[in-house]
């Protein structure tokens, strides 16, 4: 498996630990029924699904739990929540010396059994997505691009609207990595990745397509509005000057190509198209966008 990013190692340890301390209530609960032994003050707690560690860590991260599944992330609330609230009503019978409810005990079963699956739903759907983001920048990969595109395609043939694939690549990149080292270089993909993001709407995705090129998806109304957008970006980009670890700050540029897609064509066919209108760019002297013929 390739490496991961901190972030999503730190999810899935979370996540881990979570699984491996739910699992323990069982052995916790036996204890409390065997020994008499207080299970502790936090768990006979009315909010013990908040004072425990996951709960804490759930209610703080709630965000990325509910962009990967909103449904889910409402289900684990309740889960976790009803299995704390049947630890503490099984536990406070059993410190005042009656016998413990089988309900409280259905319920606790049930609902350990579901957090426990819910999680490692989780784990699977952080680690995949993961795989599906470039950890340098962020930005999605290739995977996702063919479906994109044929959404969008579809999309602006109902709508009469355009779609042009968008080849971008960073001006003189290797003399980057050559003068300051692959760490600067990093740093400026990073930069350029985050000055692309912002300058492009939402629904317009921008994928990390190889070394220092990137994949944009522009949606427009006419050609002049596809004009518009590059000329904007190129602006961004070049009006954005990186910082570097040294103090100094590096200029860049990039170049586009741009294709506009045929109502059925081939994504593969729109990328050879604006590989070339790229190509015609560097060629041209960079720092430009050049659209491709039809
Ligand atoms: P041009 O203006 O014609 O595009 O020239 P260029 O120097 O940008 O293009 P070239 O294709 O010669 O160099 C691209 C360089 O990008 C070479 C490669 O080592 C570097 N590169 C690719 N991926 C990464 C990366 O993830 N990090 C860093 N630091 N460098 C990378
Ligand atoms: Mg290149
Ligand atoms: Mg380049």
């Amino acid at each position: 498996m390739p490496d991961l990013p901190a972030e999503t190692d730190a999810l899935v340890a979370e996540l881990d630990a979570a699984v491996e301390a739910h699992m323990d209530w069982s052995r916790r609960i036996l204890r409390c029924a065997v020994l008499r032994s207080t299970p502790g003050d936090d768990v006979l707690d009315p909010m013990a699904h908040t004072l425990c560690r996951f709960g804490a860590w759930f209610t703080a991260n709630r965000g990325e739990f509910e962009a990967l599944d909103p449904a889910s992330a409402r289900r684990l609330e309740q889960v976790h929540q009803a299995m704390h609230d049947a630890i503490r009503s099984l536990c406070t019978q059993v410190m005042a010396g009656q016998p413990g409810v089988t309900g409280d005990l259905d319920q606790f079963e049930a609902s350990q059994a579901e957090l426990i699956n819910l999680l490692a739903n989780y784990k699977t759907l952080i680690l995949s997505n993961s795989v599906r983001h470039d950890p340098l920048t962020g930005l999605p990969l290739r995977y996702n691009v063919e479906s994109d595109f044929a959404l969008y395609q579809k999309e602006a043939r109902r709508n009469r609207s355009l779609l042009y694939v968008v080849m971008i690549d960073v001006d003189h990149f290797k003399p980057i990595n050559d003068t300051y080292g692959h760490q600067v270089g990093d740093q400026v993909l990073r930069h350029v990745a985050d000055t692309l993001k912002q300058g492009l709407r939402a629904d317009e995705p921008l994928y990390r397509f190889g070394g220092e090129e990137f994949l944009w998806l522009l949606k427009c109304k006419s050609p002049e509005e596809a004009r518009k957008s590059a000329r904007r970006i190129l602006a961004s980009v070049g009006t954005t000057p990186v910082p570097i670890d040294n103090g100094e700050t590096l200029r860049l540029t990039i170049t586009m190509g741009l294709a506009l897609a045929g109502e059925m064509e081939d994504l593969s066919s729109a990328i050879k198209r604006a590989d070339m209108a790229l190509y015609e760019g560097k060629q041209s002297g960079r720092n430009r966008y050049v659209i491709a013929e039809s």
